[in-house]
């Protein structure tokens, strides 16, 4: 039998009332999948800080799932920010992505509190010292706005892995190389712990333009060209779907096992490219047996 991959699922928390219904939606259509752990994200600003928490608890006690909360280091003070840690290690959650943060609304740049953590890798370091989490962290195929070059990025990754994390996560990215360059480049430094790949299922073209553009994210011309001519032929949600499975499929054949899916909170897409993969519901059953 031809290997599955083992998948992750990325969402957010729920501002309101319809948004909780397309997250219980979404954890409730994708949970059968049994992924490895899934990770709910912490509002840029921290804006979310009670919502995350909230998600968090509610998804790991009515679905089982291993959840891991993701906490940056922006608008709080470092006591502030290992109290949030804290909270979660007595919710029984072990799990952390670990991350620096964007610059709150109105900033131009991230800017430590006065008494906050300055940059992801001191957080890192605060929270291994607990001993109470498994730590992940971000990655970056294509540079990072804040980095020099590439190899910045991973020689920054590094020191994130050296201070404690165990795995990292990457921005999305279009093309298999991209990634499969940033790897090497990590080997390179000696970065052995797992990169896993961040896939994200192009829900709508013009809001992955966008996005993309505000991560610094590549966009190859041909992919323009291709959501033009789908959108004039009503088939977008086909195009996004067989360029996400091909997309992870090649990464699978260049010895890649793990997926990180960013859902948006939009279980469809990912689900299907899951299933082209030979991720089912049938299939995760066989893996728990
Ligand atoms: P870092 O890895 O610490 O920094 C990014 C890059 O900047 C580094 O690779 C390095 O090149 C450079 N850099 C930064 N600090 C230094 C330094 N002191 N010295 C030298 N170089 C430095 N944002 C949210 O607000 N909430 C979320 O829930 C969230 N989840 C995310 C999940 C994933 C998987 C990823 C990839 C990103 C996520 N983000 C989230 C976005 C993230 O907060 C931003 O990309 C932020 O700008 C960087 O955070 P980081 O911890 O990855 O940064």
């Amino acid at each position: 039998m031809t290997k599955t991959p083992n998948i992750s699922f990325e969402f957010f928390p729920p501002q309101t009332l319809d948004a909780s219904f397309r997250l219980w939606e979404t954890v409730q259509m994708l949970a059968p999948l049994n992924p490895d752990f899934v990770s709910v994200t912490y509002g840029a600003g921290g804006t979310t800080r009670k919502l995350t928490h909230e998600a968090v608890g509610a998804i790991a006690n009515n679905y089982g799932l291993n959840v891991a909360a993701h906490l940056t280091c922006v608008d709080a003070t470092r006591a502030e920010t290992m109290e949030i840690a804290e909270s979660y290690a007595a919710a029984g959650v072990t799990e952390i992505v670990a991350l620096r943060g964007d610059a709150p609304k109105g900033s131009e740049r991230f800017t430590a509190h006065d008494d906050g953590f300055t940059s992801s890798v001191e957080l890192i370091e605060a929270l291994a010292a607990t001993g109470k989490f498994k730590l992940r962290v971000g990655a970056y195929p294509e540079p990072h706005p804040d980095a020099a070059d590439t190899l910045a990025d991973v020689r920054w990754l590094k020191r994130k892995i050296d201070a404690g994390a165990s795995s990292a996560m990457t921005q999305f990215f279009f093309e298999a190389e991209t990634f499969l360059r940033f790897r090497d480049a990590c080997v390179k430094e000696g970065i052995i712990a797992p990169i896993i790949p961040g896939i994200l299922p192009i829900q709508s073209w013009d809001g992955t333009r966008k996005f993309a553009a505000r991560c610094g994210t590549q966009i190859p011309a041909w992919l323009d060209d291709a959501f033009a001519s789908a959108k004039r032929d009503g088939r977008e949600e086909l195009l996004a779907t067989a360029l996400c499975t091909e997309l992870c499929d090649t990464l699978m054949s260049e010895g890649v096992d793990d997926l990180h899916f960013y859902t948006l909170n939009k279980p469809h897409l990912t689900r299907q490219v899951c299933h082209a993969l030979g991720v089912s519901p049938q299939i995760a059953l066989q893996n728990v047996a």
